[in-house]
């Protein structure tokens, strides 16, 4: 155990523990950096947008190979069907009665369901007639529904009306979420006839996202503290219960926010909204995923007497009837398409529940997961390896492949997996450690560079660096015709210092005598220890006159220190001098050193603790 403790001691003072220590602290600073603005509610809008634009790719891609149920047809006034409407009856909307001959046209063929797109309110042209021939064709099938709509629209400008209790949605909700996040205030009432005469009514609410995209659609809308269902959803129980399945008069939520109907699974949004998967177009030409009949041609068929679709075209069939056509502005932005019908959406949606294949959003915090894994991935390899090229491909083609299976998760199991988090997380990291990389290089090198100049004893520049030095000092002031001193420096009799008083003390005078000379020079001075007792300073741009001041006030400075030899003894030494000045002593390093060297020789002739003039 102690060997263990030993060993992990060991292990904290070691370099390497130092410096990821310093990787983790920078990095963990970079993250709450991040999350500090991510907590910011546009930063995080922002983030939001681009990865909604990134799912529309990702659908905008898989869309091609993923088609419509074929039980589901749509049947829409189109441009040429409002233009051939409006030229025979003169008028929009047409009257009432043609959608009653229509349930009765389309009945005769047996569909499973028929559901209208159309909200047929009160308005001054309609006729009374018309609309009680409708109601009547309503209620005599139970599987013919239509549409109600919610709204914001003020009290004072409609008064909310109050809507028959069998519309409304029982919900067994045992998720934690609720079901929806806001209640309408108002309501576009329809006919009262057909108010009274079906619950088949669903409600056909369609959001935008902020960048005007619709995604996600409520499968309950709420209205003055009632929920109701989603067209598409009754439309498609109904068409689970002719299939012979058992549909509960309550909807349940199960706790992992799948709404349940018949042997159906839906899975719902944190806002009790569900995102759509886009079917592709069966070929480039046409105008729809969905098998779809413009209106006049079933017009023709009903009054004309025409032939224009195939016996029994709609047995079976989910028929759904809309508009298409653009200038009646039931047109909405999708990711797969810019324009796309309102009727559509609808069929999309159901056609997502009847084959199951809604898309689920990953939670949030397996997103943060796939992000911290990916960043550790790609931080750790940066770190790790050495060659820059080799872990920037390696960091790109991490994210490629992230990119890659991110898309194939989503065509294949229907999951949106964030996208842009990951890959912003392994971006701030991969620059985060690069920066810290090259900090703590920066900061390696300082180190071995003060090592490699250094002298250990005495922290003077060593005799390496003092050469280079007097090597450089002779370039410049050849090259800029200006001089520089030289003072080489002698402790005096410091064998018998040694002798005496050993050679701790002797070191201990060697550290002093350096620190000493420091505090005599200006910064710009390089002292170096040139070897043994022996020290050197380089005073640039200082002449012979200036240097032998210098070196006599350092001669007398040494003089005067008492000296610390440890144990609370202190002796004073002295030292002998000598100068050199470039150009007028020598114009190479070698002939300087001499020249002082010489006078070096001359203070130690003549006594000693002094400077020694040639
Ligand atoms: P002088 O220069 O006055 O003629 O006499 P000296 O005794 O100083 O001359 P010498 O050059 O003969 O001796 C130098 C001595 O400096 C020898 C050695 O003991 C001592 N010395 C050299 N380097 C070190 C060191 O790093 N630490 C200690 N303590 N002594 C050193
Ligand atoms: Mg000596
Ligand atoms: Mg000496």
């Amino acid at each position: 155990m102690s060997n263990l403790l030993h060993r992990f001691l060991d292990f904290i003072k070691k370099d390497s523990f130092k410096r990821y220590f310093w990787y983790s602290i920078y990095i963990l600073i970079t993250f709450a950096l991040f999350i500090f603005v991510f907590g910011e509610k546009h930063v995080r809008g922002f983030f939001t947008t681009i990865e909604n634009k990134t799912f529309d790719v990702r659908q905008n891609i898989a869309a091609n190979k993923r088609f419509t149920n074929k039980d589901i047809t749509v049947i829409t006034v189109d441009d040429a069907s409002y233009e051939y409407l409006l030229g025979k009856y003169g008028e929009w909307p047409i009257s009432r009665g043609i959608y009653a001959d229509m349930i009765e046209y389309l009945q005769a063929q047996k569909p499973a369901v028929i559901a209208f797109d159309l909200m047929f309110v009160k308005s001054i042209k309609s006729s009374n007639n018309d609309d009680a021939k409708l109601a009547k064709s309503i209620s005599k099938y139970d599987n013919v529904f239509t549409a109600i709509n919610f709204d914001d629209l003020e009290e004072t400008l409609r008064k909310p009306a109050d809507l028959p209790e069998y519309l409304k949605a029982k919900i067994v909700n045992n998720a934690d979420i609720p079901l929806v996040t806001f209640a309408y205030p108002n309501c576009r009432v329809i006919i009262d006839d057909i108010m009274k005469s079906t619950p088949n009514i669903g409600q056909i609410n369609i959001m935008r996202a902020e960048d005007g995209i619709t995604r996600d659609v409520p499968v309950f809308a709420m209205y003055k503290k009632d929920y109701y269902p989603y067209l598409a959803v009754k439309v498609a129980q109904k068409y689970l219960e002719r299939q012979g399945q058992n549909i509960s008069e309550k909807f349940v939520v199960d706790e992992n926010r799948n709404l349940l109907i018949g042997d159906k699974k839906i899975p719902l949004t944190v806002d009790g909204r569900v995102i759509l998967n886009w079917y592709g177009k069966a070929n480039k030409t046409e105008p729809s995923a969905f098998i779809t009949i413009p209106m006049w041609k079933i017009e023709r068929e009903m009054y004309e007497g025409e032939h224009l679709l195939l016996d029994d075209f709609f047995r079976n069939k989910i028929v759904y009837i809309g508009t298409s056509a653009t200038s009646l502005f039931d047109i909405k932005s999708v990711p797969t398409d810019d324009k796309l019908p309102g009727v559509e959406i609808h069929t999309t949606l159901l056609n997502n529940f009847l084959d199951q294949n809604f898309i689920k959003r990953s939670d949030t915090k397996t997103d943060i997961m796939i992000s911290l894994i990916l960043s550790l991935f790609v931080g750790i390899l940066v770190i790790r390896v050495r060659s820059t090229f080799i872990s920037s491909v390696t960091a790109l083609l991490t994210t490629i492949i992230y990119i890659v299976i991110n898309y194939l998760i989503m065509k294949y199991f229907n999951l949106w997996i964030g996208l842009v988090l990951p890959l912003a997380s392994v971006v701030l990291v991969f620059i985060a450690v690069y920066i810290a990389k090259y900090i703590i290089k920066s900061r390696d090198f300082d180190y071995t560079y003060a090592l490699a100049t250094t002298d250990g004893l005495t922290e003077l520049y060593n005799h390496r660096y003092f050469q280079e030095q007097m090597v450089q000092n002779v370039a410049t002031c050849k090259r800029y015709n200006s001089e520089f001193s030289l003072i080489l420096i002698d402790i005096d009799f410091f064998k018998k210092f040694n002798d005496t008083y050993g050679h701790q003390a002797g070191d201990a005078v060697l550290r002093q005598v350096a620190q000493v000379l420091k505090k005599n020079v200006r910064s710009t001075d390089v002292v170096c220890r040139y070897g043994g007792e022996e020290m050197s300073i380089i005073l640039t741009n200082t002449n012979k006159q200036d240097a032998i001041v210098t070196a006599q006030k350092i001669c007398d400075a040494v003089a005067a220190k008492p000296f610390k030899l440890g144990n609370g003894i202190e002796k004073h030494v002295t030292i002998s001098l000598g100068v050199a000045t470039y150009p007028e002593n020598g114009e190479t390093p070698a002939d300087l050193i001499k020249h002082s060297d010489d006078g070096l020789y001359k203070a130690k002739e003549n006594g000693r603790n002094q400077v020694g003039i040639i």
